[in-house]
């Protein structure tokens, strides 16, 4: 299928590795230009190499933490875009009864205020344009909370609540923002959360692996590039009509009506 963007221009986040890598690769297919940001500058000169040299699209590298100031007026400096992928590392894992305000601060300007503020700062152009895509990377941890990633949990909330209400002040301007939730997928978050069981349980990363992908009725992780794919139609053409949408890519594993 065209996804019809060819030749719009992308800002895709903290996607040296993981799923921003697979959203920007995906788009990247669809013949969209890009801006590609990560904190280490040869992860990401790499992936970006290789994107130029597989699907001839521009790519320009801004390397920093998008969850500074500093982070995000340099890489909207590269602006303006047609398509924004919001995405940041996630939360560290632990107890509820681990965390100080400091923590909560630290997630909440990662996972949330990060993405509300690089939206505060593109829906405007993209509104006068009368057409553009917005997609959060956010986590299955919205729809059915993780133990152990309270961080994430809160966070999250806060965010797609933001989203909730913005979606729908924005869609009649030819916007749309839609978030995607990730369930388990084999990135270097899965290997670091899987890592944490191995450790706290003293079981070997292959029964981890194995006792996880158990949980999920797919029976197995998901892949970058399945989410990326999800995410380039999202920003797609033809998804103007999806409008403030969280949509669950967890092969099954939350058990669910709805
Ligand atoms: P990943 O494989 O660890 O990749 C993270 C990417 O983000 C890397 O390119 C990393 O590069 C970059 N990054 C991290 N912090 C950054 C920052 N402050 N500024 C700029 N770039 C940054 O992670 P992932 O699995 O793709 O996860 C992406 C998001 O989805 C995370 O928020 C994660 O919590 C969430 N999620 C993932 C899963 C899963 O199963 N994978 C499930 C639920 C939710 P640098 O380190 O060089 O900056």
């Amino acid at each position: 299928m065209d996804l019809g963007i060819r030749g719009k221009r992308a800002l895709v986040c903290a996607s040296s590795k993981g799923l921003g890598r697979g959203c920007a690769a995906a788009l990247a297919e669809a013949g969209v230009d890009l801006v590609m940001n990560a904190r280490g500058a040869a992860a990401l000169e790499a992936a970006a190499a290789e994107i130029r040299a597989v699907h001839q699209v521009g790519v320009v590298t801004v390397p920093c933490d998008i969850t500074t100031g500093a982070g995000r007026a340099a890489v909207l400096a590269q602006g303006p875009f047609d398509i924004l992928v919001t995405n940041a590392g996630g939360p560290p894992p632990g107890l509820w009864s681990d965390w100080s305000r400091e923590d909560f601060l630290r997630a909440i300007d990662a996972n949330m205020l990060t993405p509300i503020a690089l939206m505060q700062a593109v829906l405007p152009g993209m509104m006068a344009k009368g057409w553009g895509r917005v997609v959060n990377i956010t986590s299955v941890s919205v729809k059915a909370p993780v133990p152990v990633l309270g961080l994430s949990n809160t966070a999250r909330a806060g965010l797609t609540g933001f989203v909730a209400g913005t979606a729908r002040q924005v869609a009649g301007k030819g916007v749309t923002i839609n978030n995607l939730l990730p369930g388990i997928h084999a990135t270097d978050r899965a290997v670091a959360l899987d890592g944490a069981v191995v450790k706290a349980r003293g079981i070997t990363m292959e029964d981890a692996i194995a006792e996880r992908s158990a949980t999920i009725p797919a029976g197995r992780y998901g892949t970058a590039a399945e989410f990326g794919a999800t995410c380039a139609f999202l920003c797609s053409s033809h998804a103007g009509f999806i409008v403030g949408q969280n949509i669950l890519l967890d092969g099954g594993a939350t058990n669910a009506t709805l």
